[in-house]
């Protein structure tokens, strides 16, 4: 890996976000403070000095801006107020697009306009999609004005909508299996060279997993409200995946969902993750208004689109199966369009190349960190300490 500094790489860094870090003095505090930090993966101070320092190439092959869990103890211990937390979120940013072969990240994440534009183009893309479908592919093709005033159930659409439902779901999918390969070129074997056995990857193959469905790490920081921010942050996760998959494996239950009675499991499935993806988002949105806490204190553009667009798909959701079972066909047939409008930006471009990529990137950068611990662990217990090699074998 490439230790040569690289100029011009705050600049690069600063595209992405606040990285104000002129007055760091290089105290250590926030690392000492920070309860995720620990001795092979040191932060936020270091990953900070890698980019103050240009140093490119161990910059993105560091994992800690992952390791790190937003929470802002670092910036209240800080004594000159150089807002770690924001540098570390604003790491993250850069190393998306670091990862990113298809480049649109850095449009995404390194340009509030660039982002709202490439979710508006998608949205219109899908609008104009189902008006093709509807004026072209129908067995029985319609006008624009027929298409805006005809009372049509659901029933037309459902082998077409099961496939492009498959199709924008594989896609952020395969985007970030070629972007999580990418990483691991950048991150391991890492800045320290340790020799990764293959073993070591089966080893910890469960961590991965572990930190997807958990986000345990979030307990570990020091002040009160992380552990309401975890339950928040659980109950989001887990409502988010399984909108997913049902929408992925059981896509008929939607479409049938108004022939099932009102004591169905499959509604209140479903009502339960709506009531919950209505609920956080909002939470998130007043705490970032208000920003009460620490890690409110800043917030990009990105950190505001992605609730607000969680929020509208959760609203437009609920307004189409209101209305549908309320059998107000039309009114119900247009929201769908606007509720595919807004849902299908948010998997295609937030879930590959926006803020929403966290998700993914964090429990895999956690599962690579592990792999890279117990590589190094067992380098260091294959080599014999100094004082059990024989007498000559050095000179040897
Ligand atoms: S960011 Fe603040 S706490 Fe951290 S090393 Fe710099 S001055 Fe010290
Ligand atoms: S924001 Fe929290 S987890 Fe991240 S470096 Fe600062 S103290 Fe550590």
């Amino acid at each position: 890996m490439s230790t040569l500094a690289v100029p011009g790489l705050l600049q690069e860094v600063r595209r992405y976000g606040r990285f104000d870090v002129n007055a760091c003095l290089s105290c250590g505090s926030c690392t000492v403070v920070c309860n995720l930090s620990n001795g092979s993966a040191s932060f936020p101070r270091k990953p900070i000095r890698r980019a103050l320092l240009g140093l490119k190439g161990s910059l993105c092959g560091g994992l800690e801006p992952w390791l790190c869990h937003d929470c802002g103890d670092c910036s209240v211990a800080c004594p000159r107020q150089a807002e770690p937390r924001e540098s570390m979120m604003t790491l993250r940013r850069y190393l998306i697009a670091q990862y990113d072969f298809t480049r649109l990240a850095s449009k995404v994440l390194g340009s509030r306009i660039g982002e709202i534009l490439t979710l508006s183009l998608v949205g219109l893309l899908v609008f104009a999609l189902v008006l093709v479908y509807h004026l072209y592919y129908m067995k029985v093709p319609m006008t624009v004005s027929e298409f805006v005033s005809t009372e049509m159930g659901f029933e037309h659409m459902f082998p077409t909508i099961w496939n492009f439902t498959i199709v924008v779901l594989l896609i952020p999918a395969v985007l970030l299996l070629i972007n999580t390969i990418r990483m691991h070129r950048l991150a391991l074997p890492g800045n320290d060279h340790v020799k990764i056995p293959l073993r070591s990857y089966f080893v910890e193959a469960t961590t991965a997993f572990v930190h997807m469905f958990s986000h345990t790490n979030i307990r570990k920081c020091i002040q009160g409200i992380h552990k309401i921010r975890w339950t928040k942050h659980w109950l989001l996760g887990m409502a988010v995946s399984m909108m997913l998959f049902i929408k992925f494996f059981f896509l008929d239950w939607f479409q049938t969902d108004l022939i099932h009675p009102i004591y169905h499991p499959q509604r209140w499935l479903g009502y339960c993750a709506a009531a919950i993806l209505l609920y956080i988002p909002l939470d998130i949105l007043v705490g970032r208004i208000k920003k009460r806490v620490e890690m409110h204190k800043f917030s990009e553009p990105s950190d505001l689109i992605l609730p607000v667009m969680l929020l509208l798909v959760a609203l437009s959701g609920l307004a189409v199966h209101v209305f549908r079972y309320l059998e107000f066909a039309l009114t119900s047939h247009i929201l769908y369009a606007v509720h595919l409008a807004i849902a299908v930006p948010l998997v295609l471009i937030e879930l590959p190349f926006g803020k929403w990529s966290h998700a993914f990137y964090r429990p895999i950068a956690l599962y690579f960190q592990a792999v890279r611990e117990r590589a190094l662990t067992e380098e260091k217990v294959d080599q014999p300490s100094e004082e059990l090699v024989p007498a000559g074998v050095e000179s040897a």
